[in-house]
C-alpha cells in the first residue's frame, strides 16, 4: 500500500473501462476494481444479447481515441443513417437524415457486452493499468494528498483520485455519502430481440403511443432490438407470453413498417427510473456514468452521457497530470462537475418533456404530435436537436 496510484476506478463497465483506458493510455498508473469477472470473448456468430446501446458519434470518437473501437467487429455493429419519430397514428413524422446534416451516419447499435469487451482488450495492452476482479470497496478515506480505498478482499489501495463508475446502485457513491434524487416513472421497458422479415435496416424509429413509446433499433443482418414501453402490469403480462404469442402481439401492435417478425429470440424487462446524484465530486473522488445519473432510456442517451463524463473527466485529469499538477485536485474535480452537471440536467429535462408530452394528458399528447410537425418544419431547430443528441454540442 506504500504505492500511491494516480487513480483507482471502481466498476469495470463500459464507462469505468473507458476512463481507465484513457488514463492508462496517457501513462498514468491505474487500478480498475470490478465486482464481477473480466468480459468473455464473443464469437462473431453468437446470438445477439438483449442489452444493446446506440453509440453516438461523440461516443464512437472517444472509443477510437482510447484505442477500443477497432476491437468492435463489424459483424457485431449496425450503423444507422436515419432516425424517425411518429405519433401513434403515424400521421405525423419527423425524419432526420445523416446525409442532410452532412454526417457520415448517426452512430451504431452495439451490444453492451461487445463494447465492454473491446475496452478490456485495450486495457490489457496498457502496462499502467492493473485490473482487480471479484472485488469491491468497503471503506473510503479521503485525505489531503491521497484517498484510501479498502477492498472486501482485505487489500488497501491509495490513489490521488478515486472514480466511482459502479453503476446505478453505486457503493462508491454511498461510501462517499452522496445522496440521490430518484423518481420511478411507473413504467417498464420490454426489450425483445427478433429476427425480422426485412433485411438489415439503416433506420432507427420510435412511435409514441399513449401507453408509451415503441422503438426499433436495427442490429446486423435480419435482426432488431425492439423496445416496448408500457405500464408495469401490461409489460410483465407480455413478458410472460410464449415466443409465438409474443411474436403475434408485436405484429399486431407495432407499426406495419416493422415488416413482420420471423421469430422472437429473447426478451427481458426493466423498470424505468430516474436517479441523479446530488453531487458528482467529493475530495479526491468523482462519479461517472450511471453512478452519477440514470435517465429515461427513451432516447437511448444513458451510455452516451456516461461516456461524455468519461471524456470530460479524463481530459481534465490528463491535462493536470501532463502539466505536472495534481490530477485529483479540487480544481480539476470542480471543473469536471461544472462541465457535466448542466449537460445531464439538460438531458433529464428533455427526457421529462418527451415522457410527459407523449404519455401524459390528452392535450399534452396533442401538443406532442403538433410539436413533431413543427419540428419537422423548423430546419434550424431540427439541426440543433440533432447535434445535441449526437453529443457534438461542446
Ligand atoms: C432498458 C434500457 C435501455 C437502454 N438503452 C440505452 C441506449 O440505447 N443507449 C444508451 O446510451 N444507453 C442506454 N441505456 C443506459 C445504459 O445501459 C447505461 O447508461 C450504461 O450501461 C451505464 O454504464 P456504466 O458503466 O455507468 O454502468 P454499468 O453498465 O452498470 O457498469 C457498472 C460496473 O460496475 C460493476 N460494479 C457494480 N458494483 C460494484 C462494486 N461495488 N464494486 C466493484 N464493481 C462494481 C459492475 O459489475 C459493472 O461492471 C439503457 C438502459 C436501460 C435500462
Amino acid at each position: 500500500m506504500d504505492e500511491t496510484l494516480d487513480a483507482i476506478i471502481v466498476g469495470g463497465g463500459m464507462v469505468g473501462a473507458a476512463v481507465a483506458a484513457a488514463l492508462g493510455q496517457a501513462g498514468m498508473s491505474v487500478a480498475l476494481v470490478e465486482g464481477g469477472g473480466p468480459p468473455a470473448a464473443i464469437p462473431d456468430d453468437a446470438p445477439f444479447d438483449l442489452r444493446v446501446s446506440s453509440l453516438n458519434l461523440a461516443s464512437q470518437r472517444l472509443l477510437e481515441e482510447v484505442g477500443a473501437w477497432s476491437y468492435i467487429p463489424a459483424a457485431r455493429r449496425c450503423p444507422f443513417l436515419h432516425i424517425e419519430a411518429s405519433d401513434a397514428a403515424e400521421k405525423r413524422h419527423i425524419r432526420f437524415n445523416a446525409a442532410e446534416l452532412e454526417l457520415p451516419g448517426f452512430g451504431h447499435f452495439v451490444e453492451n457486452r461487445v463494447i465492454r469487451r473491446a475496452l478490456w482488450q485495450r486495457l490489457a495492452e496498457l502496462p499502467g493499468v492493473t485490473t482487480i476482479c471479484h472485488a469491491g470497496p468497503v471503506a473510503w478515506v479521503p485525505g489531503g494528498h491521497r484517498s484510501l480505498l479498502e477492498l472486501d478482499d482485505g487489500r488497501m489501495l491509495a490513489a490521488r483520485l478515486v472514480v466511482g463508475a459502479d453503476g446505478a446502485a453505486s457503493h462508491t457513491r454511498e461510501l462517499a455519502g452522496i445522496a440521490t434524487r430518484d423518481e420511478d416513472y411507473g413504467q417498464r421497458a420490454l426489450i425483445i430481440n427478433v429476427r425480422t422479415r426485412l433485411p438489415q435496416q439503416d433506420v432507427s424509429w420510435q412511435r409514441f403511443t399513449p401507453a408509451g413509446p415503441q422503438a426499433m433499433l436495427p442490429l446486423p443482418g435480419q435482426h432488431a432490438s425492439l423496445v416496448w414501453y408500457d405500464s408495469a402490469e401490461a409489460t410483465l403480462a407480455r413478458e410472460a407470453l410464449d415466443d409465438d404469442t409474443l411474436r403475434r402481439a408485436i405484429e399486431h401492435d407495432f407499426p406495419a413498417r416493422l415488416g413482420g417478425v420471423e421469430a422472437v429470440l429473447g426478451r427481458a424487462s426493466f423498470p424505468i427510473r430516474r436517479r441523479h446524484a446530488e453531487r458528482y465530486v467529493r475530495p479526491r473522488l468523482a462519479l461517472v456514468g450511471d453512478a452519477a445519473h440514470v435517465i429515461h432510456p427513451l432516447a437511448g442517451q444513458g451510455l452516451n452521457l456516461g461516456l461524455q463524463d468519461a471524456e470530460a473527466l479524463s481530459r481534465r485529469v490528463i491535462a493536470a497530470f501532463r502539466a505536472g499538477q495534481d490530477p485529483g485536485s479540487r480544481a480539476v474535480l470542480a471543473g469536471y462537475a461544472r462541465e457535466r452537471r448542466p449537460q445531464t440536467l439538460a438531458m433529464i429535462a428533455a427526457m421529462e418533456t418527451f415522457h410527459h408530452v407523449f404519455t401524459g394528458a390528452a392535450p399534452l399528447r396533442f401538443a406532442g404530435a403538433a410539436g413533431l410537425a413543427l419540428a419537422e418544419r423548423l430546419e434550424g431547430a431540427k439541426r440543433q436537436v440533432m447535434r445535441h443528441a449526437l453529443g457534438l454540442q461542446r
